[in-house]
Formats: structure tokens, sequence, C-alpha cells
């Protein structure tokens, strides 16, 4: 197929890239760099720089591109930012997936793989999180995310796009060569943050809590490997059926807590990486792990990466040898 990749210059976005290169599709990797690195991009992808707010760009590209379909990784995904400066991402995340829905209807494009996120559930009433459970997002960061995913409802319903929001946890890890990871600008990603602690590149990790109701304490999150992330995009773009919107989790299944991913990391890296008790930050849920079993049922999607360790290797490997990043 011909894709269209918003974001494919990104951590998530990047990985896919590639997935869907070795799979035999043909990717125009669509990207303003503002978060994204030139060097991510998979060489056999096409690349345009350009910015969803640009709809003469944007229209240009696809009517040039005639593509199959269009996957969306380009949104803001800061938390706490989103609190702060909440019209920032209703115009981002919101207003410029609305720019690309406006061209691809145009277009005739009715294949749509949307970037959701676990934080559409807000504070869950039950772990783990099945796709039917309310969604109550406790920030504008999620309340962007549901929003999309009711856009694409409704334009099913209306004009016959087929959509697969993928709601994911917490995307983790490296490309298995190492040659593809997490670069963010300023990092705030435990497990980054974690292994620039083993590297030397900052005193101590802060750990946001020591007394949720969990069993040691610290937030409980289910770290998904980015490979595995990957695989989900390629499934959900097989099965999107014109007129259909459908959603589903994108987690292991398991819980993992912040006192043991600095424990599995000490293990893989060899170093000390001292640690230090901080307040909460504000909008952490205690705990949120997924019911996978939609996606496995519908798509026969099942994570290979379910090893923590190496979850935290596969980072490693790309950290310790990229220690400034793409710009190393
Ligand atoms: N966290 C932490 N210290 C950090 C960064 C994150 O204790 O420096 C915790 C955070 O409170 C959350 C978990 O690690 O419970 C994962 O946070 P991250 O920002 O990686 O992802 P999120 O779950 O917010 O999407």
């Amino acid at each position: 197929m011909k894709i269209f990749v918003a974001g494919g210059a990104g951590y998530v976005g990047s990985h896919c890239v590639r997935r869907l290169v070795a799979a035999g599709h043909e990717v125009t990797v669509y990207d303003n760099l503002s978060a994204g690195h030139r060097p991510a991009i998979d060489p056999k992808a096409r690349f345009v720089e350009g910015d969803l707010a640009d709809t003469a760009k944007l229209a240009d590209v696809f009517q040039a591109g005639r593509f199959d379909a269009a996957m969306h990784f380009a949104a803001l995904l800061n938390v706490g930012e989103s609190v702060l400066e909440p019209l920032k991402y209703w115009q981002n995340n919101v207003a410029h997936t609305l720019n690309l829905l406006h061209c691809m209807q145009r277009h005739g494009v009715r294949r749509f793989i949307f970037s959701s996120s676990c934080a559409v559930y807000g504070v869950p009433e039950d772990v783990p999180i099945r796709e039917d459970q309310p969604k109550n997002p406790i920030n504008p960061y999620g309340n962007t995310k549901l929003a999309v995913e009711w856009m694409l409802e409704h334009s099913a319903a209306a004009w016959g796009l087929g959509a697969v929001a993928l709601r994911y946890f917490n995307a983790a890890g490296a490309a298995s060569d190492g040659t593809l990871g997490e670069d963010h600008d300023p990092e705030i990603h435990l497990i980054p943050i974690v292994l620039q602690v083993a590297l030397g590149q900052r005193e101590s990790v802060p750990i946001f809590g020591t007394d949720y109701p969990t069993p040691d304490g610290t937030c409980i999150r289910d770290y998904i490997h980015v490979d595995d992330l990957a695989e989900a995009h390629l499934l959900a773009l097989e099965s999107c059926t014109p007129g259909r919107a459908e959603a589903y989790n994108v987690g292991t299944g398991r819980g993992t807590s912040v006192l043991e991913i600095i424990a599995a990391a000490r293990e893989v890296t060899g170093h000390a990486i001292p640690t230090l008790a901080v307040e909460r930050r504000p909008g952490d849920p205690p705990m949120l792990f997924a019911d996978a079993g939609r996606i496995r049922h519908a798509l026969g999607w099942l994570p290979r990466h379910l090893e923590l360790r190496e979850i935290v290797a596969s980072a490693w490997r790309w950290h310790s040898s990229h220690p400034g990043g793409y710009g190393t």
C-alpha cells in the first residue's frame, strides 16, 4: 500500500515506518522535525518536511501521493505541559488532525491508523483496563486523544472512514540493532531518564511518589516494546475497514513499578543508578495496565518482548551508543 505517515521521524513513528517498509509498503513520511529526527527516517521512505498546519502543502502531497492509508503519530505528548498550555494541545493534537482528516476525505483516503493513548481512561475504575471502561481523561492531553477518537467514529459513520485507534500504554525500548531509539528534548519519560543517570548525564532519578497504594508504593505502568507497537500498526492497517472505527489497547497486560524499572536497569547496565524520592507528579494515576484481549482476538496481535530486562536492554543499546541522541 501507499501510506502517508505523519510524524514518521519520531520515536514510535520511526520504528513503525521501518516495519512498514520491511513489509513492502511504500511510505511517505510527513514531519515538521519539531520533535522528530531526520536520521530516524528509514532511507527507503520518501520524506517531506511539512506541518499539518500547512493545509496547502498537505493537499499537494495527497494529490501527488495517491495514498491508500494514513497513519498519524504527530502529536504533543507532555501531560504536564498540556495542563499549562491546553490550547497548544488542542491546536496540535486536534485541529491539525482535523486538517489531515479533511484532506483524506477530499482525496478519498479511507484508512486511518491513529496513535491514541491509555490517557483516555484517566484514573481507571479497574485494572487491567478494558476498552469498554469509562473514558474520563484527567488532563488536556488525554482529552485531545479522546476527541480525535470521537472524530474518527463520526467520520466512519458519515463518510465511510475506516479507522483504528491504538491506545498505547507506555512505549518503551528501541530497535534491536540499536540504530533507532528515544530522543526527546526535554526528556520526560522514565526509562530514558533512568538510563541517562546510568550514563552519568544526570545525578539521580526522581521517583515521583513512593506512597501510592501499590505493592512498593511507586506507580505501576504497562511498558510495551516499541517494535510490538509497530507490529500492532501493521496488523491494524491490514484490518482497517472503510465505515468502521475500532479502538484497541496495546499493552503487555503486565504492570511494572517505577522501582522495578530501576532494578532492571541496574542489572542491565551494571551501574548503581541513584534515586531521589520526590513529590507525586500531578495527574499520575497509581496503576495502569492493559487488558489487551480485544486486539489479540481481533487482529491476532501478541507482544513478543515480554521480558522487562530485554526491553530495558534494547533501550540501553540505543542510549549507550547514542549518548547525545540522534545528534551523536
Ligand atoms: N516517573 C518517575 N520519575 C521520572 C519520570 C517518570 O518516577 O523522572 C514515573 C511517572 O510518575 C510514572 C512512570 O514513571 O509513574 C512512567 O512515567 P512516564 O513519564 O515515562 O510515562 P507516563 O506513564 O507518564 O506516560
